[in-house]
């Protein structure tokens, strides 16, 4: 009985360094076309450890937690077990986990096109379809690599994600906002302006943090 499955769950995984305008169009415009019942943020551990031009694990947190506290209607979270199991973050081992949670109800992996087209180098890859449904946000003009190996799981019907946990991969022409994190710490480092990029809380922290190098 399909009726029975709970709604999907969205997972947004990424570093957040920091967390930008960008990321939180890409899941609002996803849980909405997608009607999906929340959209959790799920930031990676550090993985720049030495580098000092990138914020820490604790003020990616930080930035996450200022940035949803002024989107209390959206339908998002955030997902801390990544941050909170340290080491090298493996999705794999997170879909596992969050599988195991969930049960029978789908999950879908959400995904800018260029993380999608890197997923071949991702620890375990082939066995994450197993896990959950991907979903990328295309761009008209970028092209999507449909990796041979998932070619059986490519579907157009965003109501196929409702019918089963996990197993398929849908492309979504969604409107994507021009912003990446590099740019953004590149404009910090510049001592150039970054309202309108992120939200004005996280604009106030990386200057109070002096984070990317700000003045
Ligand atoms: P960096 O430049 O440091 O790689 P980023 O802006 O790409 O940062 P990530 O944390 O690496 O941000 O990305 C997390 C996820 O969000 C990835 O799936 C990425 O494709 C997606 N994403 C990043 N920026 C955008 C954007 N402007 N629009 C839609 N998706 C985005
Ligand atoms: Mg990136």
């Amino acid at each position: 009985m399909t009726s029975s499955i709970p709604a999907p769950l969205g997972l947004l995984g990424g570093t957040f360094d920091p967390v930008h305008l960008g990321h939180l169009r890409l899941a609002i415009e996803l849980r909405e076309t997608l009607d999906l019942a929340e959209v959790r943020l799920l930031p990676s551990a550090q993985t720049h450890l030495r580098d000092v031009a990138r914020a820490s694990a604790a003020q990616r947190e930080t930035m996450l937690e200022a940035t949803l506290a002024d989107c209390v209607d959206a339908g998002l979270g955030l997902d801390r077990r990544e941050l909170t199991r340290g080491g090298v973050s493996y999705t794999f081992d997170t879909l596992e986990a969050v599988r195991n949670e969930l049960g029978v109800r789908p999950l879908c992996f959400l995904v800018g096109v260029d993380a999608w087209n890197a997923l071949p180098q991702w620890h375990r890859w082939r066995e994450l379809l197993d896990l959950a449904h991907f979903v990328i946000a295309s761009r008209p003009g970028v092209t999507l690599v449909r990796h041979a190996e998932t070619e059986t799981a490519w579907t157009a019907d965003p109501a196929a994600l409702r019918r089963r946990p996990a197993g398929h991969v849908l492309a979504c022409a969604i409107p994507l906002l021009p912003i990446s994190s590099t740019d953004i710490r590149a404009r910090v480092a510049a001592g150039r302006c970054i309202d309108g990029l992120v939200s004005p809380a996280v604009a106030a922290f990386i200057a109070r943090a002096r984070l990317y190098g700000a003045g």
